[in-house]
């Protein structure tokens, strides 16, 4: 158990800086506690500060009983029993896969989809996150273009394209075909991806680049500015990830590459993969494809493709397969109470208990940073003989590529920590450990959680996951059911009661019941984030631009979830406290957010009431989901590039002497 005091000492390096504010117990902060009698609160009135926190346990919406629709959930075995060599591989193929890579045994999607494409045909490919799907194409990419005669050189330019959504991904992927080249080093391979040095990367084009991988973005770039990219032998184009790829975001860019593929290409094999592929994919997905083989882990190869007209023939939503070590929970948490109750779960897994890995992801690059600033100031503990100081790092779109790629190095070498991410890290990332995910904001899309929980249980491996909820969003669940995703509820009052073992958390005064305590102890960790954010302007300001980036996402979600996550649900005062800030911002303008009322009056009325959501579909409008959807897109997936195109832009706005905002654009 941690020694009383010991986390005053706030850390080390950029954040002592900011560790200037004194921590004040919360019976000198609060206005009012559950315990407290009315004559009792009035004697200590004027004694107290003046700054006041509203009480964290009242005024919450009830916590609506979660229903669990029964669901049977799509089970997919990982592994086979057959070996590499039962393939027609070359053996330093089949070698490398059992020395360099340690495999050995072929997993189930490996096992329908090797044979498919060695034999030419094209494939859609679908089975559960982290179950091989990589070295399911690369294997024979590899395999056929070892085989080519003349050999392969350099000059031949890029034989396979082989596109993913992040540059992370992009990365991950290189390195694997790297390790699996080892034995054919005529053959070389090169990734593409925004943030790099466009001039070192045309270079090393004009080397030649034989498996050329790529963000769609990058290579849209290089395919209208570098001349030496050559399409006209290319024999293997993939788009892992694929319902990503050619969804709408990146349409645009993907129509240019394949329409520069197919000016000039020979015939050539197309892969999709993802584990949440449906049959129908998009218009494009049919446009690229040549009579494919379906693979769907959980069944059999097919040649006959489900239609989406025939499913909603049926009635059917799309079955996902999810890992079967993994456990899903979900927690339904008030607005008010959700920053404290993330603080006491990572308290609890990553110091109470140990070698938790843990990926928390969230809606915007802002609230990323926010978290990360609040809780490495609150929550990181200082570092021990026998413990080092927590971890916490995040990954987001609006960050330097070099930092992105140390970051990203940092955790996936880390055995312990929290890494703090938007959607950039939910797709294809193979990060060694993960022990827990948490869905701090719900997915966009039962699609998109099925990936973010992905990133635990890989290859066989036990994880676990949590989804944040709040009670006007616990239709989710059922929505999650729809597509045979089946979660276990943990209680609010069990994360919190993690504060129990730690007495740093100790309120005062004597308490009738476990859970009172339990109460008084999250109020006092609440105080310490608050009192973190209100220590200087500029913690202030971060946390305001967090609420704020976190409304516009929300007033982003697509349309047929509104029902379950509207801005006019949200209780903007109980967020703000979500965000450590003691009152909801005033000045939220039209163009940044909802603003709360100006007479603090009926502020208070409203606080009290509950009933002050974020008010009028009007005001929604405001929040232009449409633009504001592009704009989280752009940067969140971007090419790196979009300084030169604000440049070109500006001046084109300048011949056209117009004045005004411009908007985050294509890469
Ligand atoms: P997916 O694309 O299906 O999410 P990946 O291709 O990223 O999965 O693979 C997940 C992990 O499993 C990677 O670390 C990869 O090296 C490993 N892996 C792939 N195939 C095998 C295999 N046959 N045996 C053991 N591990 C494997
Ligand atoms: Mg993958």
């Amino acid at each position: 158990m941690k020694q009383k005091g010991e986390k005053r000492r706030f850390g080390s390096s950029e954040d002592d800086k900011r560790s200037s504010f004194k921590r004040r117990r919360p019976q000198e902060e609060e206005e009012e506690t559950d315990r407290r009698t009315p004559q009792k609160k009035k004697k200590e009135e004027p004694g107290r500060s003046s700054i006041k926190t509203s009480s964290l346990f009242k005024h919450n919406p009830d916590i609506p009983q979660i229903s669990r629709p029964a669901v049977s959930q799509v089970k997919e075995e990982i592994f086979t029993s057959d070996s590499f060599s039962d393939f027609e591989l070359h053996a330093h193929l089949v070698a490398t896969l059992n020395k360099v890579l340690n495999i050995s045994r072929v997993t189930s999607v490996q096992k329908q989809t090797i044979p498919v494409l060695l034999s030419g045909r094209d494939a859609v490919v679908r089975s559960q996150t982290g179950s091989g799907k990589t070295l399911s194409y690369a294997i024979p990419v590899v395999q056929s273009l070892q085989a080519l005669q003349p050999k392969v050189s350099r000059s031949d330019g890029p034989l396979a394209v082989v596109i993913v959504p992040t540059r992370e991904l992009a990365q991950q992927t290189f390195q694997t075909f790297q390790k699996l080249l080892k034995p054919f080093t005529s053959i070389v391979p090169g990734v593409l991806m925004g943030g790099e040095k466009r001039k070192s990367e045309k270079a090393r084009l004009r080397k030649g680049i034989n498996i050329l991988i790529s963000t769609p973005g990058r290579l849209v770039d290089h395919i209208k500015h570098t001349l030496c990219i050559a399409f006209s032998a290319v024999r293997w184009l993939v788009l892992d990830e694929a319902d990503r790829t050619l969804d709408l975001g990146f349409e645009k860019d993907l129509t240019v590459i394949l329409n520069s593929l197919n000016a000039t290409g020979p015939s050539r094999q197309n892969v999709l993969l993802s584990a949440t592929l449906t049959n129908g994919v998009t218009r494009l997905g049919d446009i690229c494809l040549r009579d494919p083989v379906s693979i769907h882990a959980s069944g059999s190869a097919s040649s006959d493709l489900v239609t989406p007209a025939d499913r909603s023939a049926t009635g059917q939503s799309e079955s996902f397969a999810v890992p079967e070590a993994l456990n899903q929970f979900v927690v339904v948490v008030p607005s008010k109470i959700r920053l404290v109750c993330l603080a006491a779960f990572i308290l609890d897994k990553c110091q109470f208990a140990r070698d938790n890995k843990l990926i928390v992801f969230v809606s915007s690059c802002e609230v990323a940073e926010f978290l990360r600033s609040i809780f490495s100031s609150v929550l990181a503990g200082p570092s021990t003989n026998r413990k080092p100081r927590l971890s916490f790092l995040r990954l987001h779109g609006n960050m330097k590529q070099e930092e992105r790629s140390e970051v990203f190095q940092q955790f996936s070498a880390a055995s312990s920590g929290v890494l703090i991410c938007t959607d950039v890290a939910a797709r294809g990332l193979d990060l060694p450990g993960v022990t827990w995910i948490v869905q701090y904001t719900p997915p966009t899309a039962a699609a998109e959680y099925v990936h973010r929980v992905g990133r635990t249980a890989r290859i066989g491996g036990r994880g676990s996951s949590l989804i944040f909820l709040a009670p006007t969003e616990t239709a989710f669940v059922n929505e999650l059911a729809n597509h045979n995703i089946s979660l276990s509820e943990m209680k609010l009052l069990d994360i919190l009661s993690s504060l129990m073992m730690d007495d740093a958390y100790k309120g005062r005064g004597k308490y009738h019941s476990q859970d009172q305590e339990t109460r008084e102890r999250a109020t006092v960790l609440q105080t310490d984030l608050e009192n973190f954010v209100h220590s200087d302007v500029r913690s202030v300001q971060t946390a305001k631009r967090a609420l704020q980036s976190f409304l516009r996402a929300y007033a982003a979600y697509p349309a047929h979830l509104k029902h379950i996550f509207h801005i006019r649900f949200l209780h903007l005062g109980h967020t703000a406290k979500s965000f450590g800030l003691r009152d909801a911002p005033a000045g939220l303008s039209a163009a940044t957010g909802p603003s709360e009322p100006k007479n603090p009056k009926k502020k208070r009325n409203q606080n009290q009431n509950q009933k002050s959501p974020v008010k009028s579909q009007g005001r929604d409008k405001r929040f232009l989901p449409g633009q504001r959807e592009r704009r989280l897109f752009h940067s969140e997936f971007s090419s790196g590039l979009e300084g030169r195109d604000a440049k070109t832009k500006k001046k084109k706005k300048k011949k056209k002497k117009e004045l005004g905002q411009s908007g985050e654009e294509e890469e």
